[in-house]
């Protein structure tokens, strides 16, 4: 069964202006690669549609979906870091609502996962601030999309980025339906994310954060999946796995200083089919947040790709269970285990 993807230029006509990382010529990278990579034939390249809002009032406040779509048209500064350009309303509609449709098309069977390599990002947005590049939230829409309208029960959000998603986190922090577990790089913005942050009320336990300090690579990041992620899912049993795969945790990223490899993603990759194929296979969809050295950007978006494809970084995974638990993990460890038996 094809790979379903979301990408199309018009995810471009997000115009942050020259001089900003979260560029439109991120995408352009991207498309290259694509236009590269083997398996494009193969892959079934979504069409697009825009959100309703219905869909994003389930995880935004009616004034924040105002004051986005008062950007029409015009140059807007949202936040410090966060800007809107007069397409900016219609394209993060676009990027929200095919992610949606792409999170369909897993659950009828009629893609073995995808990729929505699309713009603005959303893992910052919250109910009601545009913030960190981010404008609406789709991982936590196309969450909420699964709960309301698809009727799933526990959907688990896989973090990667290198910062820690506190939109995603916040719509879901009293939610016991939606696992968010992130790994990101502490300290770092947004400042949000430590290891005491597992939820509340009905969502204590189901959140789960790991912070890792600078300079960590693919092997702590390889061992938060395979000692943590991986024994809490086979607990919880996820009917759908959303990713927020940011690649700014690379090794050459400008905005991160962790050290993560293309393969090193491909390995997240292929821990995340595996766990698909057990819990929910073929339901495992990813959008890009993100990721500001293009041709990093470029290669680990392919590598990941071919992970999904079936392309394994075995001897990487193995080398990572065979070293020394990185304490950030550890650490990490400890406290999920208040929630969840992890052996
Ligand atoms: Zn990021």
């Amino acid at each position: 069964m094809a790979i379903g993807i979301v990408a199309d230029p018009v995810f471009q006509q997000h115009d942050t202006g020259p001089y900003h990382c979260e560029c439109s010529e991120r995408l352009a990278a991207v498309d290259q690669a694509l236009n590269a990579w083997p398996g494009r034939g193969q892959a079934l390249f979504m069409p697009l549609r825009p959100a309703r809002e219905e869909e994003l009032a389930r995880v935004h406040h009616p004034s924040h979906l105002a004051r986005i779509a008062a950007t029409k048209g015009r140059m807007a500064q949202l936040d410090p870091d966060t800007a809107a350009s007069p397409r900016s309303f219609e394209v993060a509609l676009l990027a929200a609502g095919s992610l949606l449709d792409l999170c369909d098309a897993a659950l009828e069977q009629q893609v073995q996962g995808g990729f929505a390599l699309v713009r603005p990002p959303g893992h910052h947005a919250t109910p009601s601030r545009a913030m960190g590049f981010c404008l609406f939230n789709n991982v936590a829409a196309a969450a909420a999309h699964l709960l309301a309208a698809r009727g799933l029960k526990r959907v688990l959000v896989v973090d990667w980025d290198v910062h820690h998603g506190n939109g995603t986190e916040d719509i879901f922090f009293a939610d016991d339906r939606v696992l968010y577990f992130s790994t990101h790089q502490w300290p770092l913005y947004p400042g949000t994310g430590p290891v005491q942050a597992v939820g509340r009320g009905q969502g204590e336990g189901y959140t789960v954060n790991v912070p890792l300090s600078p300079g960590q690579g693919d092997e702590a990041v390889i061992q938060a999946f395979s000692r943590l992620l991986l024994p809490v899912a086979q607990e919880y049993k996820p009917q759908f796995i959303l990713v927020s795969a940011g690649f700014d945790a690379h090794a050459d990223d400008p905005l991160g200083s962790m050290r993560i490899t293309d393969q090193g993603f491909a390995a997240l990759a292929q821990m995340l089919v595996e766990l698909a194929a057990d819990a929910c296979p073929g339901r495992l969809v990813l959008s890009l947040e993100g990721g500001y050295d293009l041709a990093a950007l470029a290669r680990s978006v392919v590598a990941v790709l071919e992970a999904l494809e079936g392309q394994r970084q075995d001897a990487l995974i193995a080398q990572a269970a065979q070293a020394e638990l990185s304490p950030s993990v550890a650490k990490a460890r400890q406290m999920a285990q208040n929630y969840w038996p992890l052996g």
